[in-house]
């Protein structure tokens, strides 16, 4: 088997003497979508940002492709992954086509250049941005401009794809696109990771899911093997019920409610 996409070897990440990721071991492979779910503050971002090598961990290694990640040049990581940051409000003045255009740019005097602009348009379409690329980005709805830094993302055409909460400011009809563009992506042999909140989505939508809580790994595995009534209820504190579709067999995570 070929070396995983990216790999956490006992990551630590300490931040003002507080553990906010401990050891944890993270596997992602190519063909595959792998949901990192957890409540908030359980370290997702901290930990998406380690494997995209924007953030120092404090002990344990990474690799990408199989490299130490230290000995990946800052050009050559911009070729190798993407990453959709939880927070996207730096484009502020540009226009979405340019914001898209920005995505290329790790590829600049190489034979790839040649498709800079049919991949700017293919991802401007395939997150449904195209409508609006003239458009600036201030004067854009809240998913609107997630979609446009998702586009930015695609069109950086990387082999492994880093989403953090991609469809969080997105209608029902956007997640699912986004979703269904990210499994595309990882069935044309790309790595996909992506924090989620909502675990239905995550259910279908991924092969693999690793559960996070309080900076540690509770569980990882196929979306069968990790999504238990009883272990997200106790992760999330709060009581559900895991329910199968009845005709199509869809995992189905439900909050238990009271009555009235
Ligand atoms: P998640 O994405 O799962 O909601 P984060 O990875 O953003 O969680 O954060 C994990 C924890 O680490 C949170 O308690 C957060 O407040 C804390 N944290 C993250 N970044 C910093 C930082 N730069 N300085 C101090 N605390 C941080
Ligand atoms: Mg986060």
């Amino acid at each position: 088997m070929s070396a995983p996409a990216l790999e956490t070897d006992a990551v630590t990440v300490e931040i003002d003497g507080r553990r906010i990721i401990d050891a944890v071991s993270f596997t992602a492979r190519a063909g595959e979508v792998h949901a990192l779910i957890g409540p908030n503050g359980a370290g997702k971002s901290t930990l998406l940002g380690v494997i995209a090598g924007d953030q120092a961990a404090s002990a344990g290694g990474v690799r990408i492709n199989g490299l130490p990640l230290e000995e990946v040049s800052l050009r050559e990581l911009a070729r190798q992954r993407a990453v959709l940051l939880q927070d996207h409000t730096v484009f502020f003045g540009f226009t979405v086509r340019q914001v898209v255009e920005m995505g290329r740019a790790p590829w600049a005097r190489t034979s790839q250049e040649d498709d800079d602009d049919s991949l700017v348009t293919a991802a401007l379409s395939a997150a449904d941005v195209r409508h609006l690329e003239h458009r600036r980005i201030p004067s854009l709805s809240g998913g609107e401009r997630a979609r446009a830094a998702f586009a930015r993302v695609l069109a950086q055409n990387t082999g492994i794809l880093l989403l953090d909460e991609p469809t969080a400011a997105l209608d029902l009809g956007h997640q699912e696109a986004v979703l269904q563009v990210a499994r595309d992506r990882a069935r044309a042999g790309h790595a996909v990771v992506v924090v989620l909140h909502d675990l239905t989505l995550a259910a279908a939508w991924s092969d693999r899911i690793t559960l996070l809580e309080q900076g540690r790994v509770v569980a990882s595995g196929t979306p069968d093997e990790v999504l238990t009534a009883e272990r997200i209820s106790a992760v999330y504190r709060h009581p559900v019920e895991v329910i199968r579709h009845p005709s199509s067999d869809a995992l189905l995570v439900v909050p238990v409610r009271r009555a009235g």
